[in-house]
């Protein structure tokens, strides 16, 4: 490559890909070098867009996520007229059921739109729920998007900007003094004026930047022909411990464990069998509907559940990292503020909240 661009992001799962579209939208020359295209943690993810679902307080990162949440629906309409394609994005709110013996609490948030049902109105809302269901949330602004479409619609879009996309593992980044030099790809070397770092889970293999793996097993089920319309799920269920997504092509995804197991591969049966427990306790139609498939994924977590967005030690490498839970809901806020740091330099204050320097190391190497 040879600083014939002037960006290089490392990392081309949502984040890179999201960022790389941004940047390149506002003129920037810009390529991504990535170990597999085939296999982001977006292909693993459920795709839930869900501030308000995931109980998130008020906080920086609850303005982060549903910031993000507001900019969805344009950012996927512009990326559904580059390439033509569809990304499955639906405003399906969320119901988060309360089983018996379950806290009823949620993070009171008096200015998001929020609705206590109780057992008679929620089993109005949505047919077919457990016996179990005595009331829960719904949250109508909640929302989703098929993460599988959607990383696809990125890859599109890459393709259609001419975004040069360089299939390689990166082994080292070469630093020099408080700059990145370079960086060693298992065939050769990559110099630009600038560099990202998004690899997510896999981080802490090239840099002492606090990222770890957390695993969640996955399945999916699809509804039968011959379910009756009103019978079918229409929103999301968020329980405790497992959810679940239905698409609109019928199939309906649920997840998903959390486990700290590093980067151990496969599915087992006391994932699949918590998961599935969980899912027809919430909704017990679902135990005659035919399975799908079996996944995992990792999602890239840090200490404190919030991503390291922002400037880094070397003054030419910026971090997109750490997205944990909310990478897909995150992507469309990062790749903004992160093109308007690096292009406009534009620094919004609300960066500050997830800058690398809390974390309690005293030097990067
Ligand atoms: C089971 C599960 C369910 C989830 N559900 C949701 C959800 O409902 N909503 C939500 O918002 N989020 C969800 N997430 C989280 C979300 O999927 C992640 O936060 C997000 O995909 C992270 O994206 P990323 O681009 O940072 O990392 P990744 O998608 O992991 O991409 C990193 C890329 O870097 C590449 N790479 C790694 N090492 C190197 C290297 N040395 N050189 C070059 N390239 C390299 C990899 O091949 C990969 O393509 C879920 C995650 C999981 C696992």
């Amino acid at each position: 490559m040879n600083s014939s661009q002037d960006i290089l992001i490392i990392g081309g799962g949502i984040i890179g890909l999201s960022l790389a579209v941004e940047l390149k939208l506002r003129g920037a020359s810009v390529a991504v070098l990535t170990a597999d295209s085939k296999q982001p943690t977006a292909r693993a993810a459920a795709g839930m867009l869900a501030p308000q679902a995931e109980r998130i307080p008020p906080s920086p990162m609850l303005d982060l996520c549903l910031q993000s949440r507001a900019l969805y629906a344009a950012w996927v309409e512009r990326l559904e007229e580059i390439t033509g394609l569809k990304t499955g994005y639906w405003r399906s709110g969320i119901l988060a059921p309360v089983c018996q013996n379950e806290s009823q609490e949620q993070v009171h948030l008096s200015n998001l739109n929020s609705h206590w049902l109780d057992r008679d109105t929620i089993h109005q809302h949505q047919f077919g729920l457990g016996e179990e269901v005595i009331g829960g949330w719904w949250y109508p602004d909640d929302a989703q998007v098929d993460n599988r479409a959607l990383f696809r619609t990125l890859q599109a879009a890459t393709k259609e900007l001419q975004i040069e996309i360089i299939q390689d593992n990166a082994k080292e980044i070469i630093r020099q003094g408080n700059r990145v030099f370079g960086v060693e790809t298992t065939a050769e070397k990559l110099q630009a004026d600038r560099y990202v770092l998004a690899i997510g889970p896999w981080t802490e293999k090239l840099l002492n930047i606090p990222v770890f793996p957390r695993k969640g097993q996955m399945l999916s089920v699809c509804v039968p022909e011959d379910c009756a319309v009103m019978q079918a799920l229409q929103t999301v269920l968020f329980g405790t411990g497992t959810y679940i997504v239905p698409r609109q092509d019928g199939r309906i995804i649920i997840g998903a464990t959390s486990e700290n197991v590093d980067f151990t591969p496969g599915n087992t049966p006391a994932g699949i069998q918590s998961l599935l427990t969980g899912a027809i306790q919430l909704y017990p139609e679902l135990q005659h509907y035919p399975i799908l498939e079996f996944w995992w994924g990792f999602r890239p977590a840090t200490t404190d559940e919030l991503p390291i967005l922002g400037a880094s030690a070397w003054e030419n490498l910026t971090l997109a990292t750490g997205h944990y839970r909310n990478g897909i809901l995150l992507a469309p806020i990062t790749a903004k503020l992160l093109a308007d740091s690096m292009l406009d330099r534009k620094l919004d204050p609300l960066l500050a909240a997830f800058n690398y320097s809390r974390f309690t190391f005293s030097k990067l190497t």
